[in-house]
């Protein structure tokens, strides 16, 4: 396993990998790897000749009064695992490498980056979009691998790709969870141990708004409100909801009424200082 600091050798290597006839998968991460980011990885492994992982904290995709500063790192760490799934190249750059002096330009998807996280997080979207654009740049892959825990994330890189006709697939994979059904995130991290433990409640509401609808409860409205109950009765630390809703899974419209289509539920709720966020198809 190589790893890649540079940005000129990133883009050599895949250039020279791609001239030779070796397909390439990339997995873009920030790090602090757990078993939903090594997920990616396998998938990747088995898809491409080349596996390339890149561990970059972009800090263009946080908010000024977010975690950027204290995001969790182990890079020491993140290299054993990759090693372990065998990844062929870690792509880890510094920000100052990919955000050079007089760097101005961006790439943003409109619409569908309005709604759920890109209400409370008006630049975060431009800023996933922005790297995702340079990482496919820089490693040329044929298919890039995003877990559906970003369902929201998943759904506008697509758009991205399709608007701006990158020659790649975008492979979605579903989300990888502990054994109490937290959705793994490096943020869970965060948590202290009373959070912790009501934190299982976000998949529990979730599976049960499910379980309404698969009894015949077709209405968004009345399933959200009866996720957002649930929430209120189980979690005993202190907490906000900061969105639950019903989407289309394919254009990521919001079904406010009864659902027909294929649908997802989506929530982010603030527990403590931390912000999760989780999703179930219906
Ligand atoms: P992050 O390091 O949080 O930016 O995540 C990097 C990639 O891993 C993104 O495509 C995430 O959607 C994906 N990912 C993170 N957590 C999980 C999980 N629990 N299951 C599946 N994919 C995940």
């Amino acid at each position: 396993m190589q790893q890649i600091n540079s940005s000129q050798q990133m883009q050599a290597f895949a250039l020279e990998s791609r001239r030779s006839g070796k397909s390439i998968a990339l997995v873009p991460t920030m790090g602090f790897l757990h078993e939903g980011h090594l997920e990616l990885m396998r998938k990747a492994r088995e898809k491409a000749d080349l596996v390339v992982v890149s561990i970059f904290i972009n800090p263009i995709q946080f908010g000024p009064n977010e975690d950027l500063d204290r995001y969790p790192r182990d890079l020491e760490g993140d290299l054993n695992k990759c090693q372990s799934v065998g990844v062929d190249v870690v792509f880890t750059p510094t920000p100052q490498e990919l955000y050079p002096d007089h760097f101005q330009t961006t790439v943003a998807v409109s619409d569908i980056t309005k709604v759920l996280c890109g209400a409370s997080r008006p630049h975060h979207f431009q800023g996933v979009t922005t790297i995702v654009s340079k990482l496919f740049n820089l490693t040329l892959p044929n298919f890039a691998f995003f877990g559906e825990k970003d369902f929201q994330q998943l759904a506008v890189i697509r758009r991205m790709v399709i608007d701006l006709n990158f020659p790649l697939e975008i492979i979605g994979v579903p989300i990888v969870r502990e054994s109490d059904g937290l959705a793994m995130s490096s943020r869970n991290a965060y948590l202290p141990t009373r959070e912790r433990a009501d934190a299982p409640e976000l998949y529990k509401a979730l599976t049960y708004a499910k379980e309404l609808f698969s009894q015949g409860n077709k209405n968004s409205a009345k399933l959200c409100q009866a996720v957002s109950e649930q929430l209120n009765k189980n979690i005993e630390s202190d907490f906000k909801i900061e969105y639950i809703g019903i989407y289309d899974s394919l254009n990521l419209t919001q079904i406010k009424d009864t659902i027909l289509a294929p649908a997802t539920i989506l929530i982010a709720v603030h527990l403590g200082k931390t912000r999760l966020i989780d999703n179930l198809q219906l």
